[in-house]
């Protein structure tokens, strides 16, 4: 027999409309599915008016969070509102009224995650979170069920839609960050206020979770490095390209001997990579196991339907075990804590390689006091070409290296960039094979 399953749902923009109209629309396979009647019973949004044409009239739409909460009939609620407060509150009163959560919100669980989870498993519930990372692509199930056999070893991902769009088309047009962020804008691949975006936040929470999961470490953002793309240049990509590689905002964590690292910043990926070849508003993900060695996961990272689509998963997924005793219920996406946990690589201990542009005088003796700091840190160099500065300034100098460590390449920077004969910032850049 199809149980009924009662929904709440705060908030109603693009992930609360795309996750009700995908109810709508495949309301009969959502049904065969999970073997329940999933509907929506309230809505709360800050302008009911606004929603109450958007939903039919056996939909009961208000402005007050704690009706939901408040409601007997409602088993699972959906928080799409975005935000810490009110969302925090709401999540975690409907975790003590014993009712299911699925959310969106990448930053209230990159921030408040840890507590979150403690009270969920402490009340038996599940908090789902899907929609969270990535937006379509089931990226939390592949880790949490298809790859439940490996040892993970490090993740990347191009988890930003609107940085990809800004990298792409910096690329395809030569243009200035600037200007391609105003244009993104204007497309509406950017909000009015870019900083989550642009300056890597919003991909910071989303490696956080996934990192969470794959390595079982609580959310902490004061262990990710991050960097954005607001200051990365045209002629950066420029050259980037001539080598052979293609620059990509990345979240990176990695199961080091020396920790986890959980970072953000701007990427040269060889060009034959599939990674590299993302574009636009896409994302990807690739999770390298030590069974299943690598695995690409590729899709839309947003959308009110794309979104709506990956919270609708983690609805079947708690409608087929609700009727099941708790301590039978198989694990959901929560954050593992249980076991010994691994700890936190130092920024400085990382091991990379690296593109540095030098901005130099052009006279004879510089590339040599260069290469001697390169050398004195133990730092080797894969390759290196001189070019003419286009503002006939001097010349500018294109680093590629091997594998170095992160401290041993900064002291170097900054050895370098006090000489005389340096005439402008140093340009750094981490390269990721992903193999
Ligand atoms: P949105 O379009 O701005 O919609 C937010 C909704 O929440 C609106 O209906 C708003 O109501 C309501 N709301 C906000 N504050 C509220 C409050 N204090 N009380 C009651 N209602 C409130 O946002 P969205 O793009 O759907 O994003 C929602 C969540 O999904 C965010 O956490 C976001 O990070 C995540 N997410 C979004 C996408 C995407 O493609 N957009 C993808 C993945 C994840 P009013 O309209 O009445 O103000």
């Amino acid at each position: 027999m199809t149980k009924a399953i009662k929904i709440g749902m705060a908030g109603f923009g693009n992930v609360g409309k795309g996750t009700y109209d995908v109810l709508q629309k495949n309301k009969d396979l959502i049904a065969q599915r999970s073997g329940a009647d999933i509907s929506v019973k309230r809505v709360v949004v800050r302008k009911p008016e606004r929603v109450i044409p958007l939903v039919s009239e056996d939909v009961i739409v208000g402005h007050d969070w704690k009706d939901i909460i408040n409601d007997p009939e409602i088993d699972v609620v959906v928080e799409v509102m975005g935000g810490i407060e009110p969302a925090r509150s709401f999540i975690m009163e409907a975790i003590n009224k014993g009712k299911h959560v699925v959310t969106a919100n990448k930053a209230l669980l990159a921030e408040c995650g840890n507590e979150i989870f403690a009270a969920a498993q402490k009340a038996g519930v599940n908090v789902a979170f899907e929609a969270a990372v990535a937006g379509s692509i089931p990226i939390v199930k592949a880790l949490r069920e298809g790859l439940a056999a490996n040892d993970i070893k490090w993740i990347a991902g191009i988890i930003n839609g609107t940085c990809n769009f800004i990298l792409s088309t910096m690329r395809d047009t030569g243009r200035a960050f600037d200007d391609v962020l105003a244009e993104a804008q204007k497309l509406g691949y950017a909000e009015a206020d870019p900083t989550f975006d642009i300056e890597g936040i919003d991909t910071a929470h989303k490696i956080m979770l996934l990192s969470s999961i794959a390595f079982g470490v609580p959310v902490n953002m004061q262990k990710v490095h991050i960097e954005g793309i607001s200051k990365l240049e045209a002629k950066d990509i420029k050259f980037a390209e001539e080598l052979g590689y293609r620059i990509k905002l990345l979240g990176i964590t990695k199961n080091q001997d020396y920790g986890v690292e959980v970072r953000v910043h701007p990427a040269l990926v060889p060009n034959r990579r599939l990674l590299a070849n993302v574009e636009g508003a896409m994302n990807a993900v690739v999770v390298k196991g030590d069974a299943a060695e690598s695995s690409l996961y590729y899709g839309k990272g947003a959308g009110g339907e794309p979104t709506g689509s990956a919270v609708i998963a983690d609805l079947v997924d708690i409608a087929r075990t609700l009727n099941v005793d708790v301590s039978e219920r198989p694990k959901m996406p929560t954050l593992r804590h249980s076991g010994e946990q691994l700890p936190w690589a130092d920024f400085g201990d990382i091991v990379a390689s690296y593109y540095m542009r030098i901005p130099v005088e052009d006279r004879p003796g510089v590339l040599a006091e260069i290469t001697r700091i390169i050398a004195d840190n133990n730092i080797s160099i894969e390759s290196l070409i001189q070019k003419e500065s286009l503002d006939n300034k001097g010349t500018e100098v294109i680093m590629m290296t091997h594998s170095a460590k992160e401290a041993a390449v900064q002291k170097a920077i900054r050895t370098m960039q006090a000489l005389s004969s340096v005439n402008g910032p140093i340009v750094l850049l981490r390269k990721e094979e992903l193999v």
